[in-house]
Parts: C-alpha cells; structure tokens; sequence
C-alpha cells in the first residue's frame, strides 16, 4: 500500500491544496500529511523547506522521529496525493553540478576528444564541477521550451544561431544543503551529514551542440542553464542509511582533504524513461566521487554554503550500454539511434517528447520518486 513511501522513507515536500497555499508536507503512501497541521511549528508553512533546513541535524532527527509517531498512532490527518499539487520542494541558493561518473567522463572524453586520453589529467584528483544557475531550477512537470542558441555544424567554419537540434538529458542525484558554513572555512568530509540534508532526482537538461561549440575554455553555460529540474519530494539522509556502499576503489589516493576513512555512495537504481518507455538503467553505486568529497571539494578553498544549496552528482552511467544516462551516450553522439516501441527511431529530444528520471533505493522499499518533464517548441525568433 505504501509502496516505496512507508515510515522508512518518510520524504518531505511542498504541496499546496484548493484551500490552502504552499507549505511543507510529509508523504506517506499516497498520502500527504500537513506538518504545520501536525506538529505546530511556522517553519512548516512556509512555501519551501528553507527554514526547516536551517534548523539542523539535530531538529530533523527530531522532526523525523515526531512524524513516524503520528503517523504511526494513527492521529494524523491525511491529504490524499491527488488533492495536492507539488512544488519546488525548496528555494534553490547555489547550485553545482559534478562530473563523478568514470563512465560518464569517459564516454564523453571518447566522443569529444577521440585523440586523446579519454579522462583529463586532473579527474581522478579532483571532482570536477561547475556553477550552474540555480533561477532556472525548476519543478517537475514543468514544461521544457527548446533552447535556441549558437552551435557550429559539423563541416562549417562559423556559428549560426537556432533552436538546439541536440536537446538530451542527463539522469542526475542531487544533494541538499540545510545547514549554512561560514565564509573562510572549509566543511571536511566528517562534516557531510551536519550539513547535507537530504536527496532528490536532477535532470540537466542539455543541449549538446550549443554545449559542444561554447564550453572551451570554461565549461558549461547556456548549453546547460535553460533549466534544470528536480523531483519533488526530498528524501532525508537516514532514510537513505542502509543503501551506503563504498565507492569503487580511489586510485590515485586523493589528497588528504579529500579522504574518507570509508568512502561511500549510495545504492541508488535509477531509470531514464522516454514517452513511458524505459531506456535505460543507471546504477548511482558506480559513482567515483562521493557526495562527501564532492561537498568537501566545493568548499575547501572557502566558499560557504548556504540553506538551499544545490549539488549534483552528474550524469550516472554505468559500465553497460543500457546504463548510460544521457541520449548523447546512449546513442553515442547520434551514430547509433535508438529504436523505440512504437517503431520510431530517436537520437536527441523531439518537441513533445516526455522524459521522465526514476529512482529507489533498498529494493524499492524506499522510492526517490520522478522528475518528469516534456519538451515544448522554441520560441520563434
Ligand atoms: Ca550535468
């Protein structure tokens, strides 16, 4: 009955209904319980999870333990999941996002840079990343209009500008920042679970031929920033405590800010799905990086962190073909189109096409739920 959302998972989110406006809520099977109803605290109606976030490790064990009891004493008041509509689960303050997937990097390094070693010199000492723009973080369901910008066409000496014509996806897990760090002091690995909050499903949608003619010599800009978009329910970190796996083996030995005494990712089984059909399956246990470095690394030369932070993990693919999480890998650049059920052939993103990102943990006893989006035409220029 509960399905992947019993008193193990116990998500936060921000629902609002035809009587009420946005504030926070707890999803419990298809219901939704209303925490500002419940437990009485004004942190709980606010239309994001920020000042709950900010109140630290401490409140949310406590908050946690007080919602499995009403819920479990049978005294709470239920909202059923249709009644509600989802919102951005929280007001986005920064957001990064990372290159942890060995596979991911290499199968990109393999399709830019066919020359050269796949994997740059400093990606296994460092976990790559970038700022995004975290105004464009949007909610599932929201609607994606193409991106019109400049690419070069193969073959062709200058840029002209357009609509993309290589719109892709990439499957993504996203940590939570609820704890702000002060200006001037990095936040070691021993901190993560002071800081991070909790978990929620990232699709960077990407348009790979602006991204491919812009990113030298710094990275990702408006290939990227057009939007992103994430799932609605924000899974805590204890819930996400028995699905801990160690991270692959770290060869070279990270420098020591960056160790761990037992480095762990998560056991995340992810789905990409196109249209309802499922065309991939990455596995977040592949990850090089963990979500540990990658928040030390984002803040060792100082750069604070604030409530509403946003990391990604980056596109997760694993080693198999039918685990690539971005069309660009799965139909390697375009070469290779996948077939779908309905006898059409796809390679990038056509307008209308629905892209839905799953995921579950634990053997689907704890659910990360979906981000789901659907691609709308450019705006005529
Ligand atoms: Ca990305």
């Amino acid at each position: 009955m509960t399905d992947g959302y019993g008193i193990d998972n116990l998500p936060y989110g921000v629902f609002s209904t035809a009587d009420g406006g946005p504030r926070v809520g707890v999803r419990y099977g298809d219901q939704v319980l209303d925490l500002a109803g419940a437990l009485g605290d004004p942190a709980f109606a606010a239309p994001s999870l920020n000042p709950f976030m900010a109140q630290g490790r401490a409140r949310w064990t406590e908050v946690r333990a007080q919602v499995a009891d009403v819920l479990t004493g049978g005294r709470a008041a239920l909202r059923p999941l249709s009644d509600v509509r989802m919102h951005l689960p929280f007001e986005v303050s920064d957001y990064v996002d990372f290159y942890a997937s060995e596979e991911h990097a290499t199968n990109l390094g393999r399709m830019f840079r066919p020359d050269s070693e796949p994997l740059l010199p400093n990606w296994k000492h460092l976990p790559v990343g970038y700022h995004g723009r975290s105004g464009t973080v949007v909610p599932s369901g929201t609607g994606i209009v193409r991106p019109s910008g400049q690419r070069r066409p193969p073959g062709q000496d200058v840029p002209d500008h357009g609509p993309s014509r290589r719109l892709d996806v990439e499957v993504e897990v996203g940590f939570v920042v609820g704890t702000p760090s002060p200006l001037g002091t990095p936040v070691p690995t021993g901190a993560f679970a002071d800081h991070v909050f909790g978990v929620c499903l990232v699709n960077d949608w990407s348009a790979r031929d602006v991204q491919a003619w812009e990113y030298v010599p710094l990275g990702p800009f408006l290939g990227k920033s057009f939007a992103t978009s994430i799932s609605p329910w924000v899974v805590p970190l204890e819930a996400l405590a028995g699905a801990r796996v160690p991270t692959p083996p770290q060869s070279p030995a990270p420098l020591p800010y960056l160790r761990e005494d037992d480095p762990w990712g998560l056991d995340l089984s992810l789905s990409l799905s196109l249209n309802g059909q499922t065309v991939s399956r990455p596995p977040y246990a592949s990850m090089y990086w963990s979500p540990a470095q990658m928040l030390a690394h984002m803040t060792v030369n100082g750069a604070s962190l604030r409530t509403g932070d946003l990391y990604a993990s980056g596109t997760v693919s694993g080693p198999a073909a039918g685990q690539r999480g971005s069309f660009i890998e799965l139909t390697w650049g375009g070469k290779e189109p996948l077939k779908l059920a309905d006898g059409s052939t796809r390679t990038f993103l056509e307008d209308g096409d629905e892209v839905t990102i799953g995921g579950t943990a634990l053997a689907g006893r704890v659910s990360l739920g979906e981000v789901t989006g659907r691609v709308l035409p450019a705006v005529p220029s």
